[in-house]
């Protein structure tokens, strides 16, 4: 498998650390505020990443932090406390913003079939281990106290700028008007560990340290939350395009400052998402979220069947009318994969299985190459293999690229063949009842006198469906 690794800027063989595992990273929200559908493009193509790797025998375990204390404005150290902002926002405390915040996000995941990591670990709950890390880099000379903060001192590296060729003068072009330059700072890069007195007075969540009673950096946070849950040494980290700086770059400097050898291997990251006018805000224009998707009557997996039409290392562009275009491809492609459904439990053809499921992983071993893979589904379709060889080559493609093919073509067969007959109707009731009373011999029994009937019963991530055999 070929990934492009964007530290060193070429396409690479994937080769993890140990053998048969991935330790793999992905920076978290910013529990401020609702997801925007840029965010989650970030997050649907990292999921595919990892469904990928587990789909190649590896067996991986991914990590999330939670922003909920740090986050600037900028993602520097200017501007105001996101999480503050909100708070004061909705005139709520910034731990309940953060909760609605936090379950609102994998809301939004479960509905575009987003995998939760293995861990998932809100920053405020690593006090306690940013202390740790930053104490031993003031102890090593990487980290200077000026005007009560804590700061990553950049001159003390051979090579701080990995993602790009910066030099300290492009920083300039960062610093927005009306946003002063921190004089604490010895070099223009140099990045804040830990805040003190010096930021805001009204800052809600405050911790006791060393140094003074304050609260940590953004970027510290990530550093500290994938060493505490996956060790040194660390296969994949992912994140959008925008977190390569000053975000990535600080957690390398810090990260290999305290463990004193290369920390991460492979860096992987997603192109935005824009509209027709520019960047996709959380302020300004329509606020595109999951929820406005639905509203407006989008099955949410055609946004996800959106994103994985394109590749994730190119900007994509939003509007209705591209995500109108990809409604109908989705719909299209499952209204072909229906009359496959027959084909259910059927004899694998497991030559021709295998042939099929080629195309689909040259595409993804090329760089997680989606827009093609999709194209491999096609290419099953249109094959001479037989139905149940067809569904089988679709199902096991659908876990990775995880649009809900076989489940909507269920759906679909079950409004092609018309309304079911009232008896069908109530004893799916009963059965439904019996279910949720946990009454799973009786809900057999129903389901035995469904199939009687010459009706088929199967359970999908979408709910029970139920079409005629
Ligand atoms: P945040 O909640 O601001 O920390 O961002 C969450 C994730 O979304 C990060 O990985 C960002 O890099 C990513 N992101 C932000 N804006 C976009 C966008 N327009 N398109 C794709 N990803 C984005
Ligand atoms: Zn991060």
């Amino acid at each position: 498998m070929y990934i492009y690794n964007s530290a060193s800027r070429k396409k690479e063989e994937f080769i993890p650390h140990t053998e048969g595992k991935v330790k793999m990273y992905t920076c978290g929200p910013t529990v401020y505020h609702y997801a925007h559908i840029g965010n989650l493009r970030t997050y649907i193509m990292e999921d595919v990443l990892e469904k990928y790797l587990r789909f190649s025998g590896y067996d991986v375990t991914r990590v999330m932090n939670i922003t909920d204390v740090g986050h600037l404005t900028s993602d520097g150290d200017t501007g105001d406390d996101k999480m503050l902002k909100g708070a004061k926002r909705e005139h709520k405390t910034v731990m309940e913003i953060a909760k609605f915040y936090t379950d609102a996000f994998f809301a939004d995941c479960a509905k575009l079939n987003i995998k939760t990591p293995d861990v998932v670990e809100p920053a405020t709950h690593c006090i306690d281990e940013f202390i740790k890390v930053i104490t031993a880099l003031l102890e090593k000379g990487y980290a200077y106290e000026a005007g009560g903060n804590i700061y990553f001192d950049t001159s003390k590296l051979d090579k701080y700028y990995i993602f790009n060729d910066f030099t300290e003068d492009d920083l300039e072009v960062g610093v927005r008007d009306g946003v002063e330059a921190d004089g604490n700072k010895r070099n223009k890069a140099d990045f804040v560990l830990w805040f003190t007195k010096s930021k805001f007075d009204d800052q809600e969540l405050k911790w006791e340290s060393p140094w003074g009673v304050g609260y940590p950096g953004w970027h510290i946070e990530c550093s500290c939350i994938s060493m505490k849950h996956l060790g040194e040494y660390l296969d994949i980290h992912c994140g959008g395009i925008d977190n390569q700086f000053p975000h990535h770059t600080n957690e390398i400097a810090q990260s290999e400052a305290f463990l004193g050898h290369p920390w991460c291997r492979y860096w992987f990251h997603v192109h935005h998402l824009n509209t027709d006018d520019g960047k996709m805000s959380k302020s300004k224009g329509e606020f595109l979220t999951v929820s406005l998707l639905e509203e407006k009557g989008y099955d949410p997996l055609v946004y996800r069947f959106f994103c994985l039409q394109s590749h994730y290392r190119k900007n994509l562009t939003f509007s209705w009318e591209n995500l109108d275009n990809a409604k109908g491809a989705y719909e299209k492609l499952v209204s072909r994969i229906v009359p496959l459904l027959d084909g259910k439990g059927g004899a694998v053809d497991e030559a021709k299985y295998g042939e099929l499921i080629k195309g689909f992983k040259d595409a993804m071993d090329g760089d997680i190459n989606s827009a093609q893979a999709i194209t491999a589904v096609y290419d099953v379709l249109k094959s001479d293999a037989d139905s149940a060889t067809k569904l089988k080559a679709i199902a096991d493609m659908d876990t990775v690229l995880g649009v809900g093919l076989i489940a909507a073509a269920g759906k679909a067969a079950e409004k092609k063949d018309g309304e079911l007959p009232e008896e069908i109707k109530e004893l799916a009731e009963k059965r439904a009842a019996a279910r949720k009373a946990k009454d799973f011999a009786l809900a057999d029994e129903l389901r035995a006198k469904i199939t009687e009937m010459g009706y088929i019963v199967e359970e999908t991530r979408q709910g029970t469906v139920i079409r005629k055999a």
